[in-house]
This record gives structure tokens, sequence and C-alpha cells, in this order.
């Protein structure tokens, strides 16, 4: 853990962290006590007060050189990632390199703070509106992109003027370290940056009442994220919630089904399901059904599966056992009820947590994959005849994270645009989560943004001051 500038260990000792690829041991992480949170959290307030007021330009600087250090370690930091987490290397590269992108955003972002001034009633009377920084933020990052999730809360809150303490995930802890670490080396003081690690429901049951914690940033599980913004409710705490999604993919009557394909298992099975906005049911037109599952099933079949470190792998195992128990629960339940699997649907081997890429048709609505998140290399293909059904079908679930489409003309483009619920809609290509858009949900899939300026302002309030001369 990192709390106060020092690198240390954690009141509560330690727990093992996995190789998905291996199940074997490949170190351990620090497990924190009440102790270790509350010298974060003093630390945390104590270098807010000198933070807040470090210039804009100062601190842009700093984040700056954070993105270049990490950029330059990209490749260690990558390699850490896929021992941790399995996901084939060229992603893990990819996700730091991508990462510093973040840090830039919010490091510019973070020098056009605006405010502005309100005309007065009385002329010897200024009105200002301009934006603060909360003050500490409790970070809680998920292990399924271990640096780019938790990159959008240390670079958010920091560029906005906050201090963090994050919580970032147990079973992938070493390359959020070496972020966090990119930080220090990049002369960020002490305590703006604090990184625990703990028993989840511990740190954050802990850390969101505290009384120098002003805002709660999650990104994880619906169940979870119901129960954090309940405790940051109560204590009336700012809160950004990145929950779950269970994302439509729908393809229209005149879309370019080649491309549709070929998008449509990319994104299936990149960091082998586990994106909480990959696409997870796909409505197909009738008129490419047949193609559709045809070519997606080809893309499956073909696609290279195996540890992170091998040559041309494009899909490494799930992150965690728990994930492949859970596959199995949703082949299971969708062929006791009717479906037809048309490839896939087992564990591959019995060492690793390796599950073949999946694909499930004629599947019934009411199946469990089709309701509840697979997050995880399964993919349910449903014909439909009308776009408007596939709209309602795509809109029926309480998540609404994000969803894709394909189609040509322009009322097509139109309809899809305007009718799928989702935060974020991507028609024809993929175009989301760069740091420069907004990234949220609607419905249960959360509130609140973690990137455009949306994201930075999730960190600031307006304060308004009224002064007669
Ligand atoms: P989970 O619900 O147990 O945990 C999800 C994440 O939240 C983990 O990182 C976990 O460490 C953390 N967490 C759990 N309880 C917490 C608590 N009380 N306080 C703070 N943090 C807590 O699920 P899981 O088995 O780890 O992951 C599977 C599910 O999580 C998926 O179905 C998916 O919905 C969700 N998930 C979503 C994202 C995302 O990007 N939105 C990322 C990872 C996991």
């Amino acid at each position: 853990m990192f709390i106060a500038g020092e690198w240390c260990d954690g009141q509560n000792g330690s727990a093992e962290v996995l190789d998905p690829a291996t199940g074997e041991t490949v170190g351990a992480v620090a497990i924190s006590g009440p102790s270790d949170l509350d010298r974060a959290l003093e630390a945390a307030e104590t270098a807010f007060k000198s933070w807040s007021q470090t210039s804009a330009y100062e601190r842009s600087a700093m984040l700056r050189k954070a993105a270049d250090l990490l950029r330059e370690r990209a490749e260690d930091i990558g390699r850490l990632m896929v021992s941790e987490q399995g996901k084939p290397f060229a992603e893990a590269k990819g996700e730091v390199i991508g990462s510093g992108d973040h840090i830039d955003w919010a490091a510019e972002e973070g020098r056009r703070m605006y405010g502005r001034v309100i005309p007065a009633r009385a002329a010897n009377v200024q009105q200002i509106a301009y934006k603060v920084p909360l003050g500490v933020v409790a970070g809680f990052s998920p292990w399924n992109f271990p640096v780019s999730q938790a990159v959008r809360k240390i670079a958010g809150a920091l560029g906005a003027g906050c201090t963090i303490i994050i919580k970032c995930p147990e079973e992938t802890p070493y390359s959020c370290a070496e972020l966090v670490r990119c930080f220090e080396d990049a002369g960020v003081p002490n305590g703006v940056v604090n990184l625990v690690y703990g028993v989840p429901n511990e740190v954050s049951e802990y850390l969101i009442p505290a009384h120098p914690v002003r805002m709660v940033s999650f990104t994880g599980s619906i169940p979870v994220g119901k129960t954090l913004g309940e405790i940051a409710a109560r204590h009336v705490k700012r809160c950004t919630l990145e929950l779950g999604g269970h994302s439509p993919f729908v393809v229209a009557e005149d879309a370019n089904v080649d491309a549709a394909v070929k998008l449509a298992a990319t994104l299936k099975y990149r960091n082998a399901g586990q994106v909480c906005a990959a696409p997870s049911r796909f409505y197909i037109h009738d008129a490419h059904y047949e193609r559709f599952v045809d070519g997606f099933v080809a893309a499956s079949k073909e696609l290279k599966v195996g540890a992170g470190f091998d040559d041309g792998v494009q899909m490494g195992p799930l992150a965690n056992a728990r994930r492949l128990d859970a596959m199995e629960g949703f082949v299971a339940d969708a062929v006791d009820r009717g479906a037809k699997l048309v490839t896939g649907g087992r564990r591959i081997g019995n060492k690793g947590n390796f599950f073949e890429p999946t694909v499930l048709t004629e599947i019934p609505e009411d199946a469990q994959v089709m309701v509840d998140e697979p997050f995880g290399p399964i993919a349910p293909i449903l014909p439909f005849s009308s776009l408007e059904t596939a709209i309602e079908k795509a809109n029926a679930l309480p998540y609404a994270l994000a969803a894709f489409a394909f189609g040509t003309s322009q009322s097509t483009v139109d309809q899809l645009s305007r009718g799928l619920e989702a935060g974020m809609v991507s028609i024809n290509h993929f175009g989301i989560a760069s740091p420069e858009t907004p990234f949220g949900g609607m419905k249960e899939s959360g509130y609140g943004s973690e990137g455009g300026v949306e994201g930075m302002d999730a960190f600031v309030t307006t304060k308004f001051v009224s002064a007669a001369a």
C-alpha cells in the first residue's frame, strides 16, 4: 500500500494473488486495517489543504510527467498486469499506454475549470460562481482494467484539486501500484494519492462515512454499487457509480453485416468479455441473421485462446475462478431452457480459468444470460423482424450503460441513436471510452460520468461569492 508517501504493509497481513492462467500464486497483497485507513484519511485530508491551493498549472505539469512515466513503463507494467489479470500482453500494454491519455486529459482540463461573473442587482456588488475541488475522494476500482479504471479516478481527482484514497482490486494489485508509483515519481506530494487494499466491504464501510471523505467513486457490479450508493447518501457524500452493463448490439436491415460481425466478435471477446460495456445481447435483422451467426461462430472458433504471454493469443483466461463458475451456470441455464449451444460452452483444460468463446441461439428472453450481465465470453444471438421491436427489447432491462448498432440510412441511424436507451450509443464503429468523451450509464448502470468535461465536474462543486465594495 502507499500511504502518506510511504510504501507499507497492511495491519491485517496479506492475501495471495493468483495467476489466472495457471492458478499459481504470483505474490501477495497487503490487507489494511482501521489504523492504515486512519493514516490514509489523515494524510489525504492534510494534503488536500495544500494540493487544492497548488496552481492548476503546477498540478498539470506533475500529472503530465506522471503520464510520460506511465507510457515509458508500459512494457513492464503490462507484464505485471498479464501475470495478475490474464489478458493478452498487447491488450495489457495498450491499456497502460492509453491510460497516459487519461492523465493528460485531466491535467489539461484541470486548467480549464472556469467560473463565471453573474451581473449583480447593485453597481457595487460583484457576484462570481466558480468551481472548487470537493476534498478527499474515496475511490474503488475493479480488476478488469486494473490501470485504466483506477487512472480515471486518480487523474480526475488530482486534476480537479482533490486528493484520493483509492482501494484498488486485491486480485490485480501490482499494475495499480505501479500506476501510483508514476504519480509519486512525478513529484506529486505525499498524501495526495494513497493506495490501499483490504477486505472490500470493510474498507468501503470505513472510508465512505469518514469525515474527510467528500466524494465516492466506484466502478463495479450493480449490487455493490447500490450498497455503496446507500452509504454515501446516508452521509451526504457526492457519488459517481459506474456499474454493470448488458449492452445490446443491434444489426438493422440496411446494415453492412460483414463489418458488424467483425466488430461484434472483437468487442465480445476483448478482455474475455469482462468489460462493463461489452456487447452481450445480439439482435440481428432476419435478413442477416444466418450470415451474422455463421460469421460470428467462425470468428469464435478461430479465436486463439491462451495465456497472455503466448504468441498470437487473442483471448486470455477469466480473471478469477468465480467467473468460470458463473459462465458454466449461464450456459447450463440457457441450454435447460431450450437454447442451442452453437459453439463453446465449456471450460478449457483443468488449469487456469480458460473458457471457450461461446455462442447461443434460439435462446428464450428469460434465460439468465439474457437478463443478468454475463461478464464473460458468451454471445446470445437473436433474430428480429422490426427495428422498433429490437429497440424495445434492447431497452427492456434495468441496465443502460452502452449500446451498439449497425445501419446505413440516415433514418435508421436516427431511429437507433434516439431510441436506444443507454449512457453511450456507438453506431457503425466502436466510439466510446476515450478520455475526452463522457463515460457513464443510465438506469441501474449508474450515475455520473468518468470522461469528458463531465468527468472532471464530478470532483468539483460550485461556490458562489457575492461581495459588496
Ligand atoms: P463483486 O460484485 O463481488 O465485485 C465487483 C468489484 O467491486 C470488485 O472489484 C470488488 O473488489 C469490489 N467490491 C465488492 N464488494 C465491495 C464493497 N462492499 N465495497 C467496495 N468494493 C467492493 O463481483 P466480482 O465477482 O468481483 O465481479 C463480477 C461482477 O462485477 C460482474 O458481473 C460485473 O457486473 C461487475 N464488474 C463491473 C465492472 C465495471 O467495469 N463496471 C468491473 C468489474 C466487475
